[in-house]
């Protein structure tokens, strides 16, 4: 089989497998690399209750399977390595992974973006448990619950207000004595009588054996140790999106998410970008999907343009 395709997709989460989806009915045969761990972020999640289509919820890796599947039934073809090296200046792109070597008219990048993790032990073990990075995703599940969000800038504020609206008080562990939020955020979150404080502190360890019961904190000052009875441990100390493979070819912006112009192109021709990887701010799945659907649709306008 030739090497070169008409689509590259590099990712398998919900924007890389909906842009292969779209791309495979366009009949443009796309070969997706999935990476080495395929299926993204919401392999590492329980239920999904926002996911447009299933009323009762799907488990996440069963969503990520039933949209795989879709995109392989239209005859994209999907191959379980990395893209170890892309060379996208150029009109024919080349696209490197462990296996081999593979050339492209277009690429459409999907490498989503890794939450930053406190690097705790159980931190994974427990992910679904009682830990979370997403707020929106998750804070339904902790109705009634005391929580703990780590994070002192805008969007563990913004995670803490909304927890508000489930859980009967929110806990902002932070390591130093000031926060980094905006001074607007900040007042915000210091005028929700939910919300308490254990600043100067940081998390060493998380109590439970399947679920979440408590944090145990470090007073970085004192050194002292505490527990602190929660349900729930919500980690918002930022994103890492996976853009070190083009980073020097793509424009990124200054948190190193792929720079998106007019849709989802990128300063270079015929490459695309869509997902975590370009999104500051929305993160859902559904949004992920929605612009590998973009992608999609850019990827086979520029290819029309050039037959
Ligand atoms: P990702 O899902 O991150 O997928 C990117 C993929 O690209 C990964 O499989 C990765 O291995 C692959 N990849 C990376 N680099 C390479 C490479 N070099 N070569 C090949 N492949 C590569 N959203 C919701 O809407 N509802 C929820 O309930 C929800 N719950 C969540 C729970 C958890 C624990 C997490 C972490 C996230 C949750 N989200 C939820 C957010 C949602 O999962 C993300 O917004 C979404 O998955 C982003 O999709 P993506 O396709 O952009 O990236």
């Amino acid at each position: 089989m030739s090497t070169h395709r008409n689509v590259i997709v590099v990712g398998s989460g919900p924007a890389g497998y909906t842009a292969a989806l779209y791309t495979a009915r366009a009949g443009l045969e796309p070969l997706v690399l999935e990476g080495s761990q395929n299926g993204g972020a919401l392999m590492n999640t329980t239920e999904v209750e926002n996911f447009p289509g299933f009323p009762e919820g799907v488990l996440g890796p069963e969503l990520m399977t039933l949209i795989r599947t879709q995109a392989e039934r239209f005859g994209a073809e999907l191959v379980a390595d990395d893209a170890t090296g892309l060379e996208l200046a150029d009109a024919v792109k080349t696209v490197r992974t462990h296996d081999g070597e593979y050339t492209a008219d277009t690429v459409i990048l999907a490498m989503g973006s890794a939450y930053r993790r406190l690097g705790l032990a159980r931190e994974e073990e427990l992910s679904g448990r009682g830990v979370s990075w997403c707020a929106t995703c998750d804070g339904f599940f902790f109705r009634g619950k005391d929580i703990a969000v780590v994070g002192g800038g805008d969007t563990a504020m913004e995670e803490a207000a909304f927890l508000t609206r489930f859980a009967d008080s929110v806990t902002v562990v932070h390591r130093r004595g000031e926060l980094r939020a905006s001074t607007i955020m900040a007042e915000r979150a210091r005028q929700n009588p939910k919300i308490r404080w254990a600043l100067n502190s940081e998390v060493v360890d998380i109590a439970g054996e399947d679920r979440v019961t408590g944090v145990r904190l470090r007073d970085t000052v004192t050194g002292d140790e505490r527990l602190l009875d929660v349900g729930g441990l919500f980690v918002a100390i930022g994103h890492e999106p996976r853009s070190e493979l083009v980073r020097g070819q793509t424009d990124l912006d200054d948190q190193g998410y792929v720079v998106t112009t007019g849709g989802t192109r990128t300063n270079l021709e015929g490459v695309f970008a869509a997902g975590d990887l370009v999104d500051h701010t929305y993160r859902q799945a559904i949004t992920a999907a929605g612009s590998g659907c973009q992608a999609a649709l850019d990827a086979e306008r520029h290819l029309s343009a050039l037959a």
